[in-house]
């Protein structure tokens, strides 16, 4: 129960610091470090300027500071949103990763499109769920580019298809 809570309560924060930090002054200040990396690895998660990770502790402590705990669940807290934002920065969405098994967790295709699309980007801010882009309507660039990933596929599975035909004639 106490894990749900610190995870809803750092999400919906971590949403809106990081639609803060692409504005203007958020990502020529702070933001553009993190951005660095364009083709993001697992270490790039924690790779930000320090104003950056200071407010991203500020969403990972307002959960135990709204609802205290015992010690073990802290630590249990810290980890699993540490492993969450690894998994999301490393590029490989893994078949055990929670992404592949819940349709709205943020996953490595997810952010990674976030670091693709670059600093200027209104997309995909999410950092644990895709809820807030569905329902605040920063995700439609990132469901085009699926979409027309999706189109592309179709069409090349045809075109294999036909040369496949074509051999066998
Ligand atoms: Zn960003
Ligand atoms: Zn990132």
């Amino acid at each position: 129960m106490y894990l749900v809570v610190f995870t809803l309560v750092e999400d919906y924060l971590t949403y809106w610091i990081h639609r803060f930090l692409h504005t203007k002054w958020g990502y020529e200040k702070i933001h553009h470090v993190h951005h660095e990396k364009t083709a993001p690895s697992g270490f790039a998660a924690v790779y930000s300027h320090g104003a950056e990770l200071s407010l991203l502790a500020v969403t990972i402590f307002a959960g135990p500071a709204i609802m205290p705990c015992h010690v073990t669940t802290h630590w249990l807290w810290f980890a699993i949103r540490l492993m969450e934002a690894s998994d999301a920065h490393c590029g490989y969405n893994f078949p055990f990763s929670l992404a592949g098994l819940i349709p709205f967790v943020v996953g490595a295709e997810f952010h990674d499109y976030h670091h693709y699309a670059g600093g200027k980007t209104r997309t995909n801010f999410g950092s644990v769920f895709t809820y807030c882009d569905y329902i605040y309507g920063t995700n439609k660039s990132y469901l085009l580019h699926k979409r027309s990933l999706a189109k592309l596929k179709t069409k090349q599975a045809e075109q294999n298809m036909k040369g496949s035909s074509g051999i066998e004639d």
